[in-house]
C-alpha cells in the first residue's frame, strides 16, 4: 500500500514536472527540428497569436511574398496526413516523427511528385477535390530536409507563407514550435497600445464609472508605462492590447507571455505554450468580444471568468480579478514578454475610493431571460429560436424581435460556446417557392449570406452560433460559369490546363463537377478568384476529339451545365 503511494507521488510529480512552463524549454528535444525552408525564417504569425475564433496554432513563416518555394521536411518520419481543403491549411501535409512529435505544413501550393500522385489517386477515387487522407507509416516515409512540398497560399484568402506546426503526435496539442530551438531574431520588446479598467459587478468603479474605461498612460525614461493614477471600488480587472515586432519584419505579432502583479503579488499569467484544438473557442472569453466586435479593438483581459478554464493561463493564480476597498491603495504591473524575454511594463497605481457611480451599465429587460445552464425556447410570428443548456457563457436578457420579416436575435456582441437553433415557419409558401428558399444572415452591412439552410416539410432552419438578424431569401437564378482560357471547338494541343470561372449571385455555390468524355475530373478551386483549374497533364488522350462538361449547384439546388469540345492527341 505504501509503495502505491509512494510511486503515485512519484509519478504525479513527474506530471506536475512535465506541464511546469518553465520546464518547457528543457522537456523538448532542442536540435531535432530544422528549418522546414532554405531561406532565413521570418515571421508573420507566432504561436498561441490571438486570431479570430481561434488561437493560432504556429508559426507563420514569411516566403519572401511568393509561392513556390521548397518546403523540407524538418525531421526523418512519415506522411501520416494529407488534406486538401478549399479553407484552413488548403493543401497541407501531416509528417509523424519517431520521437513523439508531428509536424504540419500548410497553404502548400503543389506537393512533391510521389505525394502528388498519391494524392491524385485518393481525390480520382473519391471523386472530390477536396480530400483528407491517412497514409500508412510505409506508404511515405521521408527523410530529413526531404523536398515535400512547394510553399503557396492555399486555404481560403490568405498571401504566400508557409504554416509551420509542431503537435503532440498522441494528445494531437501543438506546441510552441520555438520551445524546439527554433531561432528567431527579435530584439524588440513587445509594446503595450491601450489600457481597459473593467468594474467587474455592479457596485464596482473605476474613476467613478461603472463601463470598461480606456485608461491613459505615459512612458517613462527607463522604458517603463506609467497609468494614471486611477480611483476604484470593488472587484475590478484591466485588460491589454498589445503585440510583438521581431526583427526584419513589419508585421505585429502576438506576445509569448503576461503576467499581473498587484502589489508585488503575482495574479494571473497566460503563457503561449501549447493548447488542444477543443480550448479554441475560449479566445473569445479571453478577449472583450464585444470590444472586439463594436471597436475592432483586440483586448486581452487579464482576468478570468468563471466559466473558462484555457490551459494558457496559470489557474493557481486564482482568477486576476483585484478587490479594491475603501482607503487602501494597490500597485497593479502587468508585464508581457516575447519569446527571447524583451518585455514591457505598465504600472497602474490604484487608490481605493467609494464614490457616486456616474455612469452604469443597466442591461435591457426583456421578456427573453436567458440562464446560461438552462434550456429556452423563444417563438414570435413563426419563428423559433432554441437555446440548448449552456450555448452561452452567461446570463443575460435576449433582444428577440421580428420586424418586416427579418428576424433579430440579439447582437453579435456575445460570445457562444454552442450553436443554437433558428426555426422559419414555411407553411405559407408554395412548394415550388420553398425550393428556392434559404436562410440568410444579415450583417451590420446589409449584405448577406447564406446559413445551412435543413429543409423539413413546413420549417427550415439552421444550426449556428452566429448572433444578429437573419431572414428568409429565393435564389432562382443558377450559377454562372464561363470558360477562361478555351472555346468551344478548339485544338488545345499546346495547353497545359483549362480554366473556368464559376459564380452564384444569391445562395452561392455548393457543388461542381467536372468531367471530360464521361469521366470524372480533378479541377482545383480557388477561393480567391472562383476559378477551376483542370491539368491536362492528368490525363494521356488518345483519340482526338473531347467533351468537356461541368455542372455547378448552388445552394437551394438551381443548376447549370455548359457543355465544350476540345481537340487534344497526346
Ligand atoms: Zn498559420
Amino acid at each position: 500500500m505504501k509503495k502505491q503511494l509512494f510511486i503515485f507521488l512519484f509519478l504525479s510529480h513527474l506530471i506536475v514536472f512535465s506541464q511546469d512552463n518553465n520546464s518547457l524549454n528543457s522537456s523538448y528535444p532542442t536540435n531535432y527540428f530544422k528549418s522546414p525552408l532554405n531561406i532565413p525564417l521570418i515571421l508573420s504569425g507566432t504561436f498561441g497569436e490571438l486570431r479570430t475564433n481561434h488561437f493560432h496554432s504556429g508559426l507563420d513563416i514569411k516566403t519572401n511574398q511568393r509561392e513556390g518555394l521548397q518546403v523540407l521536411a524538418s525531421a526523418e518520419g512519415y506522411v501520416s496526413r494529407i488534406s486538401v481543403s478549399h479553407w484552413g491549411f488548403g493543401k497541407a501535409i501531416y509528417i509523424t516523427h519517431p520521437n513523439g512529435f508531428t509536424t504540419v505544413y500548410g497553404h502548400l501550393q503543389k506537393f512533391s511528385d510521389r505525394i502528388e500522385t498519391y494524392i491524385k489517386n485518393e481525390q480520382y477515387k473519391k471523386e472530390s477535390f477536396e480530400v483528407q487522407v491517412f497514409p500508412l507509416s510505409t506508404d511515405l516515409p521521408v527523410l530529413q530536409n526531404e523536398i515535400i512540398a512547394l510553399s503557396g497560399s492555399t486555404g481560403g484568402f490568405v498571401g504566400p507563407h508557409l504554416h509551420f506546426e509542431i503537435r503532440d503526435t498522441k494528445s494531437e496539442k501543438p506546441i510552441n514550435p520555438l520551445f524546439f530551438g527554433i531561432d528567431i531574431s527579435d530584439s524588440k520588446n513587445p509594446r503595450i497600445n491601450t489600457l481597459i479598467g473593467y468594474s467587474l459587478d455592479e457596485k464596482s468603479q473605476i474613476n467613478r464609472l461603472n463601463i470598461p474605461t480606456q485608461l491613459s498612460f505615459k512612458k517613462l525614461e527607463n522604458g517603463d508605462l506609467l497609468a494614471n493614477k486611477i480611483n476604484a471600488f470593488g472587484t475590478i480587472g484591466f485588460g491589454i492590447n498589445s503585440f510583438d515586432q521581431l526583427d526584419n519584419a513589419a508585421n505585429l505579432n502576438g506576445i509569448f507571455s503576461l503576467e499581473m502583479f498587484v502589489n508585488g503579488e503575482k495574479k494571473h499569467e497566460f503563457k503561449a505554450t501549447s493548447f488542444s484544438f477543443s480550448e479554441s473557442k475560449l479566445i473569445n472569453l479571453l478577449l472583450d468580444y464585444e470590444r472586439l466586435e463594436i471597436l475592432n479593438q483586440r483586448i486581452q483581459k487579464c482576468y478570468i471568468e468563471p466559466l473558462n478554464d484555457l490551459s494558457l493561463y496559470d489557474h493557481s493564480l486564482k482568477n486576476g480579478y483585484i478587490f479594491v476597498q475603501d482607503g487602501l491603495t494597490y500597485n497593479v504591473e502587468i508585464i508581457i514578454k516575447d519569446f527571447k524575454g524583451n518585455n514591457q511594463k505598465i504600472i497602474i497605481p490604484v487608490i481605493g475610493k467609494d464614490d457616486t457611480i456616474l455612469v452604469s451599465n443597466t442591461p435591457k429587460i426583456t421578456p427573453y431571460e436567458i440562464n446560461y445552464n438552462q434550456f429556452h425556447t423563444f417563438n414570435k410570428d413563426g419563428i423559433t429560436v432554441a437555446f440548448p443548456k449552456f450555448t452561452f457563457y452567461q446570463n443575460f436578457y435576449l433582444d428577440f424581435d421580428v420586424k418586416d420579416s427579418v428576424v433579430k436575435v440579439h447582437s453579435p456582441i456575445l460570445p457562444l460556446n454552442n450553436n443554437y437553433t433558428l426555426t422559419f415557419d414555411v407553411s405559407n409558401y408554395s412548394e415550388g417557392k420553398k425550393k428556392q428558399l434559404y436562410i440568410a444572415s444579415i450583417d451590420d452591412k446589409k449584405r448577406t449570406s447564406y446559413e445551412t439552410t435543413v429543409k423539413k416539410e413546413n420549417s427550415f432552419y439552421t444550426s449556428t452560433k452566429k448572433l444578429g438578424n437573419f431572414t428568409l431569401l429565393s435564389d432562382e437564378k443558377k450559377p454562372t460559369i464561363t470558360l477562361l482560357n478555351f472555346n468551344d471547338g478548339q485544338w488545345l494541343t499546346n495547353s497545359t490546363s483549362l480554366k473556368v470561372k464559376i459564380s452564384d449571385t444569391g445562395s452561392g455555390i455548393h457543388s461542381y463537377r467536372g468531367e471530360i468524355d464521361g469521366a470524372w475530373i480533378l479541377m482545383e478551386y480557388n477561393v480567391k478568384n472562383s476559378v477551376l483549374t483542370y491539368d491536362l497533364n492528368d490525363k494521356i488522350f488518345t483519340s482526338a476529339e473531347h467533351h468537356f462538361k461541368i455542372e455547378v449547384t448552388d445552394n437551394v439546388g438551381n443548376t447549370n451545365t455548359m457543355n465544350a469540345t476540345f481537340f487534344r492527341k497526346k
